[in-house]
């Protein structure tokens, strides 16, 4: 029978451009990633907030303001 060789899972520590940190099971011990679960709704708040801002922009160009 053959035996896969099974890669050694660690606590790695995840850690997000938002500043969170946090640990999850992986082959690898650091990781870096630029969105966690943590920040994703502030995210997204922040991108309607940018869509807005550009509507707000074609509304004052549009009216000359
Ligand atoms: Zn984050």
């Amino acid at each position: 029978m053959k035996t896969d060789i099974q890669p050694e899972y660690v606590q790695a520590t995840v850690t997000c451009n938002c500043g969170n940190t946090f640990t999850v099971g992986s082959t690898k011990p650091e990781i870096h990633v630029e969105i966690c679960s943590k920040c994703h709704p502030f995210y997204t708040g922040q991108q309607k907030a940018a869509i807005a801002r550009g509507r707000i922009d074609r509304f004052n160009k549009k009216y000359g303001m």
